[in-house]
């Protein structure tokens, strides 16, 4: 974190990409971009407890 002017905006904790914090609080997904990166955390997560085979790979574009 830094002290920027975009002080609403935060990055995506797993692309980096740029997030509107503002709306997106609201957002289930938040503070990540999308469901997918959300999940790609959560894998993290449960990784060492069990494996993730949902439809994680159909979404990958
Ligand atoms: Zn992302």
């Amino acid at each position: 974190m830094t002290n920027s002017p975009d002080s609403n905006r935060t990055a995506c904790p797993v692309c980096k990409q740029p997030v509107e914090a503002t709306d997106l609080t609201q957002d289930k997904n938040f503070p990540f971009c999308s469901h997918r990166c959300k999940m790609v955390d959560l894998g993290k997560w449960f990784d060492g407890q069990y494996r993730f085979t949902n439809d994680l790979n159909e979404e990958n574009e």
